[in-house]
């Protein structure tokens, strides 16, 4: 007798491996399909990992397994070991990595099947070829067209109608007669894909981008059907972005480039002519391009729309939380079917499914935003990397102002550095003017607004206005004031559920809470003393905004930031109104900092970017400078010289000279050497253990008794790990949650990952108590 299968199947719970079933004989059950299982009383969606002989429990106490997803190809061993791996590294378990990558979509039985049903085809046997041409009647012309549809291809079962009202019964006759035979092509689940890869694209194109020309060739071989006035007209690259585009094009295997190219200077010309060149080198290959927010995605989108015009509409995909739940289920399976060649997405594309990712894009690496900071904490560049070692093909990391930590690979030489050290049009796109605004001395001449607007900013404001050109202010602070507070008694606003302050909206008349969804009506009279006389402290866009209307009248003023977007597709229109010179002022927060090509900008204004400078927390003097080399980037793209003003009390700050100088590297190498000497990352290497209870003496307690078991561990004993003091966080409430953090340090990735490992088995479930360990932390 032989043994029977089981199935090890991964489900969506709390630190959970796989769970075995039995498969139930003649069942073919294999790894990455998506399942149906019963688990306790309900039933749950799992995705097989492994199809084996043994089991740890006796057969008798498995259940089978119920349902199996035939509607499309099983994931590829390729994603498991993705998912596989980065469940270890971030030590959660493989179900609670792997099935949220799935959309909800797709998790779904009632949709395997009705998918499955729309796979089937009809299709002529040999019998039918022969019979069916004489068979019908001359006058049944319906009849015949559909004799003729089926002669000619497989008919799809949800096609039928279109082609005779009866088709459905007709076939079953003619299936009945011996003529015509039923597949569901989606198990044969290759075979589809090839088909739809050759529709695609016409024939495999296999020579190299070597320039402009041979690359407008391959575009237009890609294009199989579009017309020629579709494809961009490309540009000739600068000898720079030549060197980078060959250096990635002549990647065989695993290869990680540090793209390190200044704003403007053409990153994204040399992100698409490596996607043509990946795509070229084989009918079947992907490329994936992540960028750190979904706002962003429209405009690539376009971009990679027009150079690809050969692929189609669905032969380039978005993929991001901003999709409906269908279009997210239905361009995942683009990727996963091979069907879509290109998939622009934010970071959780990188746990995307493909058929045969061959490149990897990561634009600008150093956004916080690929670090996903709930549930999986995970950086999807960092898995980026990982995936593209794994599938043995090259990534490319492209930043301005890379992170410190690829900064360092790039030094250690385990990154090829690409430079792109100026603006195509060099001699008309210069790089702006930095200068800083010394707001204590224009205070003293009286030179500066109630509103922190200095007249050096607002004399170049107007200046943009009179010659039609762009002003950009950026203000990493949204609402009308950080605070609202009583001169009399001292009272400040503060929300109840946090330990933060509530923000002013004018607006609508609210304070709102940042951190929580408490909101309340702005108080007439002060809650504690009754003085009537409440005073706004500090400025956020919308306070600017008002006072921009005072001494700006005749400027059009927009406001971007997350208040203004908040409906679906505002952001986009809001964007668009700036491109089209509809706005002579553009006020934003980080969301314009960031990638946004904004020709008309001549002028970027920087408020209120002092205290960055003097954080508790290491990283946050690299994200400032980050922040406003990109923003200061935004300034002067195309033929007009800009300028960048910073407003600052520390004009002589080191940050802020290095700025001037556009000098990243050396502000890199000062940083790199501060990290070094202070024994930071990328030195070493950091993990923590977070806690959230009802009060902070829980949090507190849980994370004492974890310290303890952490010392007992035999992984402790030699002190390459060091952990310190359970302490709160800096915000330690947050919507009535207490939270309180234990770090680990080693110098030894390893070490580290073998104490989190075995200290992870040791901690187990704590009722009302929730923790996670945090691996790579960015903030701490
Ligand atoms: P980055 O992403 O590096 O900030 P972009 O890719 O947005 O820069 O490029 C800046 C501008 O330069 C864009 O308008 C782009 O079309 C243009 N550009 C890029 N490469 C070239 C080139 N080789 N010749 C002329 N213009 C170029
Ligand atoms: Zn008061
Ligand atoms: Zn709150």
């Amino acid at each position: 007798m032989t043994k029977p299968a089981i199935a090890r199947v991964a489900l969506d719970h709390l630190h959970a491996g796989t769970f075995d079933y039995l498969v139930a004989p003649g069942v073919h059950a294999r790894p990455g399909q998506l399942v149906s299982v019963p688990f306790g009383r309900r039933q749950c969606i799992g995705i097989v990992c492994d199809v084996g002989e043994d089991s740890a429990l006796p057969l008798e106490r498995l259940k089978p397994l119920t349902t199996l997803c035939e509607a499309w190809p099983p994931l590829r061993p390729e994603w498991l070991a993705l998912v596989g791996f980065a469940a270890g590294y971030y030590q959660r378990g493989i179900g609670e990595v792997a099935l949220p990558a799935v959309p909800a979509g797709l998790r779904d039985p009632k949709r395997w099947a009705r998918q499955q049903r729309s796979q089937r085809r009809y299709v002529a046997t040999a019998a039918g070829r022969a019979a069916l041409p004489g068979a019908l009647p001359a006058r049944a012309s319906a009849q015949r067209r559909l004799a003729e549809a089926l002669l000619a291809a497989p008919l799809a079962a949800d096609a039928l109608s279109s082609l005779h009202p009866r088709a459905a019964a007709l076939l079953d006759d003619w299936q009945a007669a011996g003529w015509v035979g039923m597949v569901t092509e989606a198990a044969s689940s290759d075979a589809v894909d090839q088909r739809l890869v050759a529709n695609l694209v016409s024939e495999p194109v296999a020579e190299p981008v070597a320039d402009a020309v041979t690359s407008a060739s391959v575009a237009r071989a890609l294009a199989s059907e579009a017309p020629a006035a579709s494809i961009d007209r490309l540009p000739t690259l600068t000898d720079e972005q030549r060197a980078a585009v060959d250096a990635i094009a002549g990647a065989s295997g695993f290869d990680a480039f540090l793209l390190h190219g200044i704003t403007g200077s053409g990153k994204t010309e040399v992100y698409l002519r490596a996607v043509a060149h990946c795509l070229a080198q084989d009918a079947d290959a992907q490329a994936l391009l992540l960028v750190p927010e979904i706002n962003l995605t429209p405009q690539f989108m376009g971009r990679l729309r027009a150079r690809f015009a050969a692929l189609g509409e669905h032969g380039v995909v978005a993929l991001h939380s901003g999709l409906s739940e269908g279009e997210r289920a239905a361009n995942w399976l683009a990727a996963h079917q091979g069907r879509a060649r290109i998939v622009i997405g934010t970071r959780l594309a990188a746990l995307a499914s493909f058929r045969k990712l061959s490149l990897l894009i990561v634009d600008e690496e150093h956004e916080a935003a690929y670090k996903q900071q709930e549930g999986l904490r995970y950086s999807a560049r960092d898995l980026c990397v990982w995936r593209a070692k794994h599938l043995g093909v090259p990534v490319v990391l492209g930043s301005a102002t890379p992170s410190l930590e690829s900064w360092c690979h790039a030094e250690q030489g385990r990154y090829r550095r690409l430079v792109l050290s100026r603006r195509p049009a060099a001699d008309t796109a210069a790089l702006p003017t930095v200068r800083t605004v010394d707001l204590d001395a224009h205070k003293r001449q009286g030179r500066l607004s109630g509103d922190g607007l200095s007249s050096t900013l607002l004399d170049a404001m107007r200046e943009r206005l009179a010659r039609g050109e762009q002003s950009l202010l950026f203000l990493n602070r949204r609402g009308y004031a950080p605070v609202l507070s009583c001169d009399a008694c001292g009272w400040v606003s503060e929300c109840t559920h946090c330990s933060a302050y509530l923000v002013l909206h004018r607006g609508d008349g609210m304070l709102r809470c940042h951190h929580c969804s408490w909101q309340e009506a702005i108080p007439h009279a002060c809650p504690s003393c009754g003085n009537i006389d409440l005073r706004p402290l500090g400025r956020g866009t919308q306070r600017i905004e008002a006072a921009l209307a005072e001494v700006m009248p005749d400027a059009r003023v927009l406001r971007i930031d997350a208040d203004s977007t908040r409906r679906r597709g505002s952001a986009e229109a809001l964007f668009a109104d700036v491109h089209a010179g509809r706005v002579d002022v553009l006020i934003g927060t980080n969301m314009v900092a960031k990638g946004h090509d904004f020709q008309r900008v001549t002028l970027v204004g920087v408020l209120n970017a002092d205290s960055a400078l003097f954080s508790h927390d290491f990283r946050a003097s690299e994200r400032l400078f980050g922040q406003l080399m990109q923003v200061a980037g935004r300034a002067g793209r195309a033929d007009l010289p800009g300028e960048v003003l910073i407003q600052t009390r520390y004009p002589h700050h080191p940050l802020y000279a290095a700025l001037a100088r556009h000098d990243y590297a050396g502000y890199a190498r000062m940083l790199t050497n501060e990290r070094r000497d202070a024994h930071l990352p990328p030195f070493i290497h950091q993990a923590l253990l977070k806690a959230e209870a009802r009060t902070l003496e829980g949090a507190l307690a849980f994370l004492e008794d974890a310290a303890a078991r952490f010392d007992t561990l035999d992984v402790a004993a030699d002190g390459r790990v060091v952990r310190y003091a359970p302490v709160p966080l800096a915000m330690v409430k947050i919507n009535d949650t207490y939270r309180a953090q234990l770090l680990l340090e080693s110098a030894s990735r390893q070490a580290l990952h073998l104490a989190l490992s075995a200290w992870r088995d040791t901690l187990g479930g704590h009722g009302v108590l929730r923790w996670a360990i945090e691996v790579d932390p960015l903030e701490i």
